[in-house]
């Protein structure tokens, strides 16, 4: 509707997007911290949120920590959570190999193009993966002695998992295309992010990755990060979620946002300390959701209170 979106930057609006939740999901990069550095008021926000009895859970497209790793970071920026608040892309493609694949756990293995957070996650369900970190990737790659290839390919991989890789290089992607070209592996991306902001760059996201997989295999990824709805029914079986009641708060508009709008949440939030813009919250454009609420950061949440 016209109204539509609400800029959070007074006390009556920060009270009604207050009033109006009892779960909030946040997006963790671009909301809660660039990079290395918290945003301001970020933790304030997140106190009052606490001190009012509403719950906060954190829903992250980065799949190159576990959740665990994740809970390390909060308590690196001195933030309190645990890992049942936590949802990753790498979690959730662990969740996809295991509840939509159905693979065996100690049988059929997964190959992995990305970082330790997917080996991580998988690993907690009792599968067995190859590839990802896996030092012997590092060398530069030969068709005659990559250790990948000398004796074949490994019968009991069922599913490639495709993520961002700090240390993608052609070796990875050459013996990653090896699994795609077989029928009967499935193809999971852990996020379609296409870029990240860090340090006032704009830097390759997981979809720039996986897209040059799709390119030389000719397939298409599933998908397990946000905007998938398979997450949002992940956390919202596990967390016992009000859909309604329950705002998604994301830098994103085609992930976060979209995740928001298509799982029905009662609101959305998009703070412009990511990769959004004010004229981007505003504009009416077919390609993307518009969020219910718009905000410089999330700390206005808090600022505007006091
Ligand atoms: N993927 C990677 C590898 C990242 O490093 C990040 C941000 O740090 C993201 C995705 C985006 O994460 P989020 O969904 O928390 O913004
Ligand atoms: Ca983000």
């Amino acid at each position: 509707t016209e109204s539509y979106p609400v800029k959070i930057s007074n006390k009556s609006t920060a009270q009604e997007f207050l009033d109006s939740f009892d779960n909030f999901l946040f997006d963790c990069d671009g909301v809660l911290w660039l990079g290395k550095h918290l945003l301001p008021y970020v933790k304030e926000t997140l106190s009052l949120l606490e001190k009012l009895g509403k719950q906060a859970i954190f829903v992250t497209n980065n799949s190159t920590k576990s959740r665990a790793a994740y809970c390390k970071k909060f308590a690196s920026f001195g933030i309190d959570v645990t890992q049942d608040q936590i949802f990753s892309s790498s979690y959730s493609s662990a969740v996809y190999v295991r509840d939509f694949l159905k693979l065996k756990p100690g049988v059929d293995k997964v190959w992995i193009c990305g970082e330790a957070g997917i080996a991580e996650e998988l690993a907690l369900m009792g599968y067995d993966s190859i590839g990802g970190t896996d030092p012997r990737l590092d060398e530069p790659f030969d068709a005659e002695r990559s250790p990948f290839l000398i004796n074949g390919l490994d019968p009991a991989v069922r599913c490639v998992v495709a993520g961002l890789d700090s240390k993608i290089n052609y070796h990875r992607l050459a013996i990653t295309l090896q699994y795609l070209q077989k029928p009967e592996v499935h193809f999971v991306g852990t996020n379609v992010d296409s870029t990240y902001p860090q340090k006032g760059y704009i830097f390759p996201g997981a979809g720039s990755v996986i897209n040059s997989l799709a390119c030389a295999s000719g397939r298409e990824p599933i998908y397990c990060g946000k905007p998938n709805q398979n997450m949002l029914n992940t956390i919202v079986s596990s967390k016992n979620l009000q859909l309604s009641k329950s705002c998604m708060v994301g830098d994103r508009l085609n992930t976060d946002i979209r995740f928001g709008v298509e799982g029905g949440l009662g609101g959305t939030l998009l703070v412009l300390t990511g990769i959004e813009t004010e004229d981007r919250a505003l504009e009416e454009n077919a390609e993307h959701p518009r969020p219910k609420y718009y905000a410089e950061k999330l700390g206005d949440v808090y600022e505007n209170l006091q």
